[in-house]
């Protein structure tokens, strides 16, 4: 058979999304929480999956599923392909799984046609992604690498209140490994990460398109306290020259902030600016006063760092400037900072070779992938097509679409970039 004609195994993956959709349906939407039975149940059906193929399987201290194709030089770095297996409340089926199952139908492919990689190629289901059941996002991807804050045991699941510990336990795994901040898996020892992901947003359906390569996940500054200091006065009788107004000031400096996003934009930077709260103190406001004060929010996210400091500098300059105009004091306050995560720009370039239609743009949500390219691992993420967004009973992914999508992963593993 020719390298060409290797298709990722489809009737694989179709069974897959049905045995999970059969199996952690809970009335509309899909119910695999984190370190719960739902979780369990899409775990369970992967590992019978991969044995069934003929995978190595095995599971880390913290639950963290392993399914290996041994290379022929089981020695050398492998490389690993793997997303989540947990869903929010009332989810869809493919936020997660679908990155897991694009592994399985990829390996599978390459087991048919008899294919022995130089390497071991592991697919990798990944514990506890969403914070939705323990207010801590990528507890198993951070775990895996010792990342974890031991203090994180003592997190009571959203529901039904049993600390993360004890469900650990109950589970049969080893909270001791998170207490230790033990390793599970060595960064020199990965030649690369790959995830597929449903895209959460609106891009691939308004571009009619069916895959896109990600750039890289959006870090995010955001200025959670800022304050506009102005002064109290009655509508009526204070004329413009005289006012101090904290609202009109805090407009034009988001307003501000708008048209330096545009110019951004028309530049090629990516970047999001949100203002996500604004408040006047309602003990002091009201219908006939000009407001004294205002509370707001500053949150800019982009792949990259010089773009969200060049950002917050102008805000900083700006906010200088229109409070001097406005006679009001603008106190930003300090940011809080998560640093973007870059993929790699070889995966990159080699999965823009295997799409029809090369399609690039940033994830604004965070993955594992992320936790991965922090460690230094080369890092690479592909964005399936899906409609009404993620979070929902709606998730609307074709197979048609994921074909495409692990297609391309196929195509990767089949002429791998990196040595
Ligand atoms: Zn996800």
């Amino acid at each position: 058979m020719l390298i060409e004609q290797i298709r990722p195994d489809m009737t694989l993956a179709a069974a897959l999304f049905d045995r999970l959709s059969l199996a952690t349906r809970r009335g509309r939407g899909i119910l695999r929480d984190s370190y719960g039975s739902g979780e369990q149940a899409a775990h369970d059906i992967m590992r019978a999956a991969a044995e069934t193929i003929g995978l190595e399987t095995s599971i880390d201290a913290i639950g963290n599923l392993m399914m290996t194709l041994p290379g022929r030089d089981r020695a050398a770095r492998r490389i690993m392909i793997g997303s989540h297996l947990d869903s929010v409340p009332q989810g869809g089926n493919y936020d997660g799984a679908a990155g897991v199952v694009a592994g399985l139908s990829a390996v599978s492919a390459l087991r048919q046609a008899r294919i022995e990689p130089d390497c071991d190629i592991t697919v990798m289901g990944i514990r506890a992604e969403e914070s939705a059941w323990f207010d801590i996002a990528y507890l198993g991807s951070c775990g895996a690498f010792g990342l974890l804050d031991p203090a994180c045991l003592s997190i009571p699941r959203s529901d039904n209140g049993r600390s993360l510990e004890a469900t650990l336990t109950e589970r049969g795994f080893d909270p001791q490994a998170i207490r230790e901040r033990r390793p599970l898996l060595d960064p020199s020892r990965i030649r690369a990460f790959l995830e597929l992901h449903i895209e959460q947003g609106p891009t691939l359906v308004a571009e009619r398109l069916p895959a896109a390569v990600v750039t890289g996940i959006r870090g995010c500054k955001r200025f959670r306290n800022a304050r506009c200091i102005g002064q109290y006065g009655h509508s009526g009788a204070v004329n413009r020259p005289h006012r101090h107004d904290a609202v009109a000031a805090t407009v034009a400096l988001l307003h501000h902030l708008e048209t330096v996003w545009l110019q951004q934009e028309q530049a090629g930077a990516d970047l999001v600016i949100t203002s996500g709260e604004l408040y006047t103190d309602p003990v002091m406001h009201g219908p006939s006063k000009i407001s004294g004060e205002t509370h707001f929010v500053i949150d800019v996210r982009s792949v990259s760092d010089a773009t969200m400091n060049a950002v917050a500098a102008e805000a900083r300059e700006a906010a200088a400037r229109i409070g001097e105009a406005y006679r009001v004091t603008f106190d930003l306050g300090a940011t809080s900072d998560s640093p973007p995560a870059v993929m790699d720009s070889r995966l990159r370039a080699s999965l823009r070779d295997q799409l029809e239609r090369p399609f690039e743009m940033a994830s604004g949500a965070g993955h594992d992938a992320a936790v991965f390219a922090k460690m230094g691992i080369p890092t690479g993420m592909i964005f399936v097509r899906n409609e009404h967004g993620s979070h929902n009973p709606d998730e609307a992914m074709t197979l048609d679409d994921f074909g495409i999508a692990t297609g391309a992963l196929l195509g990767l593993l089949l002429n791998f970039p990196l040595s």
